[in-house]
């Protein structure tokens, strides 16, 4: 198995809040130094299952944006079990640009080859998947986000003994892996939230493909829409980092907190409650972040 159940433990953290409820942080970034946080386990058995079924000549391809996590998770994997991979990117004007990409840089480094389309191409990547698993037909296609039913059963290991005795179980959602297992895993009695990232009216349906359970509920979180960064929530990120040492990122966790900690002041969640929201990694990103911001003549995340 290349990817390996983590020896360590998984820290819960709380957050101190002056209200009569609990806060907790579960650090699911700190799973792997390079496969990050929820990434980590929507390969997991995506990865090991292909290999264990592939172990000659094994081609992984997956989909993502210049600062996609999923895509610096991808490349890392590569790296880690010597398999080449490719990184079909959005955006052809990066073809020249890559070099001042960190994610991309990353992405390189582990050897990760990128093929740059126009977001016209993009956006038709079914299609593309189609056309290249003709092409290489031993290869693992990995869709956008890391999202599918395998990927699902991966988010189960981020829940566990510990995890249960919470009422709400908090998650970002991009693809809505993520989520979906979450849902789909945890107590009969918990409740889940869905922070959106992304303003994506179909996630509830894709959602529902991937969970039998109705006991989730979405809330927007994307905060001026997907990618797209505050100086409001770099302020958020800065104090909570400076308050609980828990870096957060601008695009995912950054986000949900800072909606987490609104709700809770508007009185959302009934007295003693239980809150844990799941770190989900992502700090690879803070670094594109920062460069844009530095153009941007705008406050840094510290
Ligand atoms: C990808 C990602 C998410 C979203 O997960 P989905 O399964 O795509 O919904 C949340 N947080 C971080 C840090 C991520 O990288």
């Amino acid at each position: 198995m290349i990817l390996q159940f983590p020896t360590q433990k998984i820290p819960i953290q709380e957050i101190p809040v002056d209200k009569k409820l609990k806060l907790f942080i579960k650090r699911e970034d700190l799973v792997h130094p390079q496969i990050s946080g929820n990434k980590y386990w929507k390969l997991f058995f995506n990865i090991n299952n292909y290999l264990a079924q592939n172990p000659v000549k094994p081609y992984i391809i997956t989909f993502g944006g210049a600062f996609s996590n999923h895509i610096a998770a991808v490349s890392a994997v590569g790296n880690l079990a010597g398999i080449p991979a490719l990184g079909i990117i959005r955006g052809e004007e990066l073809k020249d640009k890559w070099r001042e990409n960190p994610t991309l840089v990353f992405a390189r480094k582990n050897g990760m080859n990128l093929q740059f389309v126009t977001r016209e191409e993009y956006r038709y990547k079914e299609k593309l998947t189609e056309f290249l698993q003709k092409e290489f037909q031993n290869a693992l296609i990995i869709p956008e986000g890391g999202t599918n039913e395998v990927a699902v059963e991966g988010v189960k290991m981020m829940l566990n003994n510990e995890t249960k005795d919470f009422d709400y179980l908090c998650t970002a959602v991009g693809t809505g892996g993520t989520i979906s297992g979450i849902s789909k895993f945890c107590e009969e009695n918990q409740k889940v939230i869905g922070f959106k990232a992304v303003m994506d009216n179909s996630l509830e349906e894709t959602i529902g493909k991937l969970t039998p359970r109705k006991n989730f509920n979405l809330i927007d979180s994307s905060i001026g829409g997907y990618g797209k960064i505050k100086d409001e929530n770099i302020r958020f990120i800065n104090d909570f980092k400076m308050n609980y040492g828990i870096p957060l990122e601008p695009i995912y966790t950054g986000k949900m907190m800072q909606k987490v900690f609104e709700m809770i002041e508007e009185g959302y969640f009934p007295e003693n409650s239980k809150i844990l929201c799941f770190h989900t990694g992502g700090l690879q990103g803070i670094e594109g972040a920062n460069l844009l911001l530095e153009k941007q003549n705008r406050n840094l995340i510290r």
